[in-house]
């Protein structure tokens, strides 16, 4: 049985401060559900948040990880760094780091194999662009991505794996794919899954969708039987809008 996921991917926004305040909001309101929530911060907050949810189900992630266990890697961080503060998931392969800082199906690979030696759960991240969907080439791209990923990756790892479906076009934008559209390449996605490990390994996966998932829309998204989750950027940086999606 899969249960649903909705992580928030706070970016570079909060500062300890900020982040302080609506880490005492949240867990007033995360109450009587048994949607999963985890919010993935930046470094400087992941300590002052496994602290202020640590009496609650509450989960945190981070945003990056480097694939080496340490090295000469300025401003980088590694999985035992992150495993010792506590975080629960760590995102791998965002569009924002794919698109500015160099990130690969190559540098995703080396990282997700680098987290499964560990206990934390990475959040893997695959979408097309706007040319690349209206070129009709969106399933071939994800395809492509979840392929060279989860390359020489155990089965049993990857039935802990979460992956976000997250079409570029719809990131920040507030254009939300429809929730067709979403179903749609979530399910290519678990027969991607399916094809390259089995039935199995494919039903226990956690698929997300992402791209400017908010209240008003959660619901439609969220009740697709292929989406099991969302990743929500701006709309997790509110704590009143967060637990209306998790809501749905
Ligand atoms: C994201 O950052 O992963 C994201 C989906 O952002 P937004 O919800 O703001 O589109």
């Amino acid at each position: 049985m899969r249960v649903p996921l909705i992580a928030g991917n706070w970016k570079m926004f909060k500062t300890k401060a900020e982040a302080k305040a609506f880490a005492e909001e949240f867990r007033e309101l995360y109450k009587d559900t048994d949607i999963r929530a985890a919010i993935c911060a930046p470094f400087t907050n992941l300590d002052l948040l496994v602290d202020a949810f640590k009496d609650t189900d509450i989960m945190v992630g981070a945003q990056n990880v480097h694939f080496a266990d340490e090295g000469a890697f300025t401003g980088e961080v590694s999985a035992a760094m992150l495993e010792e503060i506590g975080v629960d998931f760590c995102i791998v392969g965002h569009s924002e780091r794919r698109q500015y800082f160099g990130e690969t199906d190559e540098t995703c690979n080396l990282k997700l194999k680098k987290l499964f030696q560990g206990p934390i759960t990475p959040i893997l991240c695959v979408g097309e662009s706007l040319e690349e969907r209206d070129a009709g080439k969106a399933e071939d791209i994800v395809k492509g991505q979840v392929k060279a990923d989860l390359e020489g990756i155990a089965a049993d790892d990857v039935k802990k794996l979460v992956i976000a479906y997250e079409p570029i076009w719809a990131i920040g934008t507030g254009r939300t794919a429809t929730p067709e559209q979403a179903e749609e390449m979530c399910a290519v996605i678990r027969k991607s899954v399916e094809d390259l490990y089995s039935e199995d390994v494919a039903d226990e996966v956690i698929i997300q969708y992402g791209g400017s998932v908010k209240p008003a829309n959660a619901t439609e998204i969220m009740n697709q039987p292929e989406i099991d989750g969302a990743l929500v950027g701006g709309a997790s940086l509110k704590a009143e809008d967060f637990m209306a999606i998790i809501n749905f």
